[in-house]
């Protein structure tokens, strides 16, 4: 967490805040300023103070699916980490943006409630899973979602039913849209917690076994394409340890890129476009990055 300073309306604040400690891929120089906003209206303040005053700004949850630059970046973080009100009552849960989807997967366990189990691996934060329509192990985020409720960038809230934020593979409403997740309004079933657990840990162990997640990475570096698997084809193309730099193409899972070290972004994008040249070359197929830039 960043040292808080506090603007005038109390909302903290800190200066320089370095990227690669705001990312799992541990990447990234200093950001001039982040803000942390604490609920949905400090969250609808802050949007309409930087928009008011044209300043630029990138909002960030947990960093699981950012490459940031190694020059930072010139503006203000939004950081969500500081909303993270979760509660459950019957069959819902009500999770601010910046609670960890680990969380959300756990109350749900805690309250016998199923269908989020492929949540406890995923290591976001709830708005970013909204955001990307998180999924894993053929379940995604945008099924469960009853409403979100979400600034402008005027920071008026508006509170949408899930059935019409457009979710689709790795997409939303919000992708499109600039819109930011301030919480939803999640709908499970009713389970048996004990099967509910198995599953969980069914899924992290896929996960583990599958997945090098000793190193830094930023998940799935590129998108699944139409009727192909990112990995197989990445392998297929002899690809599979080769790196740029300290940044890897992963031995264990071809599809994941890693930091072995002090990998840079100059690095990661070297590799990308590498893999994506060599990718297209044998199989005519185009990757696209599902790892997100955040540039200068
Ligand atoms: C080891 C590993 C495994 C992973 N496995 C999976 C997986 O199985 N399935 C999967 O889908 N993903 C996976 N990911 C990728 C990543 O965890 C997800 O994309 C996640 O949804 C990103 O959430 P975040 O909070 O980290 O978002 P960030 O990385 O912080 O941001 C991602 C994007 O979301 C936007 N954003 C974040 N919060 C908000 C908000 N509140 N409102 C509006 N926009 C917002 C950001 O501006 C950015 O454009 C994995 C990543 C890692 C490192």
């Amino acid at each position: 967490m960043i040292a808080p300073f506090c603007d005038a309306r109390g909302i903290p604040y800190a200066r320089q805040v370095l990227l690669a400690e705001h990312t799992t891929f541990r990447i990234g120089g200093p950001a001039d300023f982040a803000v942390m906003p604490r609920n949905p209206e400090e969250m609808g303040q802050v949007l309409s103070f930087l928009n008011r005053n044209n300043m630029r700004y990138f909002i960030l949850g947990k960093g699981s699916d950012i490459l940031a630059h190694d020059k930072g970046y010139r503006g203000v973080l939004v950081l969500t980490e500081g909303m993270k009100a979760l509660s459950a009552e019957g069959d819902r849960i009500y999770a601010e943006a910046g609670c960890s989807m680990a969380s959300v997967s756990n109350l749900a366990l805690r309250e016998g409630l199923q269908g989020l189990e492929f949540l406890h691996g995923i290591p976001g934060s709830i708005g970013g899973g909204i955001f990307m329509n998180a999924g894993a192990y053929g379940s995604e985020i945008g099924t469960f979602v009853e409403s979100v409720t979400w600034a402008d960038r005027n920071g008026v809230l508006h509170t949408t039913p899930g059935s019409e934020l457009s979710f689709s593979y790795r997409h939303s409403f919000f992708t499109e849209s600039g819109g930011v997740v301030c919480s939803v309004v999640l709908r499970c079933s009713h389970g048996n917690p004990v099967e509910i657990k198995e599953k969980m840990q069914d899924l992290d162990g896929r996960r583990r076994e599958k997945q090098p997640l000793e190193y830094p990475s930023a998940g799935s570096a590129f998108k699944r394409p139409e009727g192909y698997f990112a990995g197989k084809l990445i392998e297929d193309s002899g690809l599979k340890g080769f790196s740029v730099g300290d940044a890897w193409v992963s031995e264990k899972h071809a599809g994941f890129i890693v930091n072995k070290g002090n990998a840079t972004s100059e690095d990661v994008h070297r590799l990308i476009d590498h893999v994506t040249s060599v990718v297209y070359q044998k199989f005519g197929v185009t990757l696209e990055p599902e790892v997100r830039f955040l540039d200068e």
